[in-house]
């Protein structure tokens, strides 16, 4: 048996359940492309590669997600995580 509760194991199963509460595919700028491709948190993994080009909103602020990591920022998928994005000009 593997020993259960490894550090990567349970990141694994946090980014899954982080994906399962994301709420990019509710959002106005989400993209049927992006849809295809299963794209999700983009917070945590950073810019759409291809799919999203135009921001329409970002709902993120209403995502649990942005209250469990602290989130300053928004509009990941277009400006990359909240690690990439400048900390001195928050938006929310
Ligand atoms: S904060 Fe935004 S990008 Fe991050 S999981 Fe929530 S909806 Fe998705
Ligand atoms: S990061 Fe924000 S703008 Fe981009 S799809 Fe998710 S909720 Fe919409």
């Amino acid at each position: 048996m593997e020993p259960s509760g490894t550090g990567s194991h349970s990141e694994g199963m946090d980014r899954d359940r982080q994906r399962q509460m994301c709420l990019c595919p509710q959002c106005p700028t989400y993209t049927p492309c992006a849809g295809d491709a299963q794209e999700r948190i983009y917070c945590v993994v950073g810019r759409s590669p291809r799919c999203i080009t135009e921001d329409l909103g970002c709902i993120c602020p209403t995502c649990p997600i942005t209250e469990e990591l602290g989130l300053e920022h928004l509009t990941f998928c277009l400006e990359g995580t909240e690690a990439e994005q400048p900390s001195e000009t928050p938006v929310r």
